[in-house]
């Protein structure tokens, strides 16, 4: 038999080696324990299905930041359901109470640094929660690494499992990955193909130097200056509109 302090009354909890789920026989919390000690877990239920995440990269990937047809031409190539495990901190910080979340395990995954909570849908992570076939990743990082540096005071620490899907797409030979928070719907990845903007840069050069060559010009003949300044306007105008839809 081993002891330690419920986190949340510090009541002495028993457990045999061995156990990792145990109850609080003081206020009933649920404790799980691993080797950096007690801790509340928190898990949020997976709310998009693999196709939803499928779904929500296709709208992500046709947005118009990314690489023309990316959403067309991105050759899904894995999809992984994960529960990515995150300290939660409540900390009291100038007599107000804030929530601060942590990675607690290392990746490479984009977006894990941003994930938010989701109001009121946290569940208790014990024994009988329903993973639903999600690898859970397992946390490397200790929760000591982030209390020194934490503004404020204590409340309560928890660990948080987050549900998210990783996928990893090809587009032109090129691999990349993102993360789309089966909670939030957001997506998350920290390179994309992009859309070409050399042809942007090319109409404002244009337009610009136009624009001098006029700015001179209405200097000696106001009337003609100002009349090609706003033939000038149309043009870059026309020109962008262009290069939005086509390119
Ligand atoms: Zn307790």
């Amino acid at each position: 038999m081993a002891e330690i302090k419920c986190p949340k009354c510090a009541g002495p909890v028993q457990f045999d080696a061995g156990t990792r789920f145990t109850k609080c026989s003081y206020c009933s919390s649920q404790i799980y324990i691993d080797r950096s000690g007690a801790l509340f877990y928190y898990a949020i239920p997976f709310t998009l299905s693999e196709s939803d995440a499928v779904g929500t990269f296709k709208r992500w990937a046709g947005g118009s930041t990314k690489a023309k047809d990316l959403d067309k031409l991105a050759k899904i190539t894995k999809v992984a359901k994960k529960y990515f495990p995150l300290y939660m901190f409540r900390r009291l910080i100038d007599d107000r109470e804030e929530v601060l979340l942590e990675p607690a395990a290392s990746t490479v995954l984009p977006g894990l640094h941003q994930l938010k909570l989701p109001g009121g849908d946290l569940q208790i992570f014990d024994a009988q929660f329903n993973t639903s076939g999600a690898e859970m990743v397992q946390p490397d990082i200790a929760m000591t690494h982030y209390l020194t540096t934490l503004p404020g005071n204590a409340k309560e620490q928890s660990l948080v499992y987050f549900p998210i899907w990783e996928l990893e797409y090809q587009f032109k030979g090129n691999t990349y990955h993102a993360v789309v928070d089966a909670s939030s719907s957001e997506v998350f990845a920290s390179t994309f193909p992009i859309r070409s903007s050399v042809a942007y840069i090319a109409v404002s050069i244009a337009g610009f130097f136009a624009f001098i060559g006029e700015g001179l010009l209405a200097t000696v003949n106001l009337l003609a200056g100002t009349a090609l300044m706003a033939v000038t306007v149309a043009a870059v105008f026309v020109a962008s509109l262009y290069v939005a839809r086509r390119l």
